[in-house]
């Protein structure tokens, strides 16, 4: 098995990882309640997709 010649350095490993950002998946402001929301993906406030109810949502 091949094997890196020498060892990554803190510092090499921690510039590495600079690149590794967080990105904030797409949101949108759902059209039913207005609540934010990631695209492509059920309400969770309301519980619609789309024009219509998919999911009952527990009000508590
Ligand atoms: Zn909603």
């Amino acid at each position: 098995m091949a094997v890196p010649a020498r060892k990554t350095s803190k510092t090499r490993k921690r510039l590495r990882r600079t690149n590794y950002k967080l990105s904030v998946p797409g949101m949108s402001a759902c059209p039913n309640c207005g609540e934010l929301r990631r695209s492509h993906r059920v309400c969770p406030s309301c519980g619609y997709y789309g024009d219509r109810e998919v999911v009952k949502v527990k009000n508590n």
